[in-house]
């Protein structure tokens, strides 16, 4: 199906496609990669009247590291995300994840601030940012606010952003020493989305047990969020599989779990907790190694 007729607009910059917004509040969408919006254009589940194309931002392009972190600017695609040499070493995380989603020409033209924005249930990079504690930061007529990703994501396709805002970067704070993570998904075989997904980024203490432990799960329920009864269990804790196995029991704890055709709920917990346990302890092996301290075998 083609999509309802609309009115193209190109913006040369954020100020203007904040204006745009604003001079059409009730229909205008922006467009960065195109990957989400025109498929539901397509379907016409959605029908702007007014598309704001802010693909030749360049301000909105690029990674970059300064003293509070590395900033991704929104249109950042997920392919240049997952070559990007300063992420792979400062927050490797994102990369692994940007590696998973979709396919090439996906991974060629979407970019992690329409990915963000748009906060399918079942995207990969929500884990990944709540798990990291990342800030995004948006920029709308009043000037530049930090949203915490932990509170971005309100529901079903719904975030933080107000309708005059445009997202322009992410914001992750440098990793701590001895700190592993890793992104695991149950992928949907058709699109490449996760039926689930969980990212774990987990910091050892001096002598080998949990310091702490953050976990981000998506495609569970509505929108991802973080584990925490599992954080709680394993803080403190030695991460030996059983402990960690047991720790990972409480991973689908207050997610109402989605119920559809590619998954039921009750399948979904058992996917949760299982992915749970494997991303804590590939994390936390990968977290010994970087410290050249013990390995698996000495993780207590
Ligand atoms: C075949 C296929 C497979 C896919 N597989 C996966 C997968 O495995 N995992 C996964 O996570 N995703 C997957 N996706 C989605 C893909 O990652 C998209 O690129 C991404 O979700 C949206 O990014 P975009 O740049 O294309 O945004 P667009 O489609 O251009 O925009 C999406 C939404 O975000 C808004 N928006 C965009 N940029 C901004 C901004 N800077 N500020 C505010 N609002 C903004 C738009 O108005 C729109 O509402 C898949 C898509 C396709 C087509």
């Amino acid at each position: 199906m083609n999509p309802a007729p609309f009115e193209y607009h190109r913006a040369g910059s954020v100020q203007e496609a904040i204006g745009l917004l604003q001079q059409f509040p009730e229909d205008a969408k922006l467009l960065a990669g195109g990957h989400s919006l025109l498929p539901v254009m397509k379907l016409r589940l959605a029908e702007p009247v007014h598309l704001i194309d802010i693909s030749g931002v360049g301000d909105l392009r690029g990674v970059q590291e300064g003293s509070d972190g590395v900033r991704i600017g929104a249109l950042t695609t997920h392919r240049e995300i997952e070559r990007d040499e300063t992420l792979r070493q400062r927050c490797p995380l994102l990369p692994e994840i940007a590696s998973r989603v979709g396919d090439r020409q996906t991974r060629a033209r979407g970019t992690i601030g329409g990915a963000l924005a748009h906060a399918d249930p079942a995207a990969d990079y929500p884990a990944g940012v709540v798990a990291l504690d990342a800030e995004l930061i948006v920029q709308g007529p009043g000037g530049e606010r930090t949203i915490a990703a932990t509170e971005f994501f309100l529901g079903f396709l719904t975030t933080a952003l107000a309708p005059d805002e445009v997202l322009t970067a992410v914001r992750v704070a440098a990793l701590p020493a001895r700190t592993g993570v890793n992104y695991q998904k149950l992928a949907n075989q058709a699109s490449g989305y996760a039926v689930v997904g969980v990212a774990a980024v987990v910091t050892l203490a001096a002598d080998g047990s949990c310091e702490s432990a953050r976990i981000g799960v998506t495609g569970a329920g509505a929108s991802a969020v973080r584990a925490t009864a599992v954080e709680e269990a394993l803080r403190n804790r030695s991460l030996d599989e059983a402990t960690v196995a047991a720790a990972c029991e409480a991973a689908d704890e207050g997610i109402d779990l989605l119920d559809d055709l590619h998954a039921s709920a009750d399948y979904r917990r058992r996917v949760v907790r299982g992915l749970a346990r494997r991303a804590v302890l590939a994390a936390a092996v990968r977290a010994a190694e970087a410290w050249g301290g013990p390995g698996r075998a000495g993780l207590r």
